[in-house]
């Protein structure tokens, strides 16, 4: 099986670098595919790394405190 790194970002999954198909003997025969192997690299891209893009309006809510700490039936 011929393999293919495909090296991509971790967080937004986008592609980072291609490298070239590292063929096997059984290369561009007939229903034969390539194996790709990702590799993730720990950082986003330049365009989803960038900040202030992904600005949601965050609802005032307060926690709820509905906690019920409720003890064990100890006997
Ligand atoms: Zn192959
Ligand atoms: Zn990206």
């Amino acid at each position: 099986m011929c393999y293919k790194v495909v090296e991509r970002y971790s967080v937004c999954k986008c592609v980072y670098f291609q490298h070239s198909i590292d063929p096997c003997s059984a290369y561009g025969q007939r229903g034969h595919s390539v194996q790709e192997k990702t590799v993730l690299v720990g950082y986003a891209c330049s365009r989803h790394s960038a900040r202030g893009a992904s600005s949601s309006p965050t609802a005032g809510r307060g926690p709820d405190s509905g906690y019920s700490s409720s003890k064990g039936s100890y006997r």
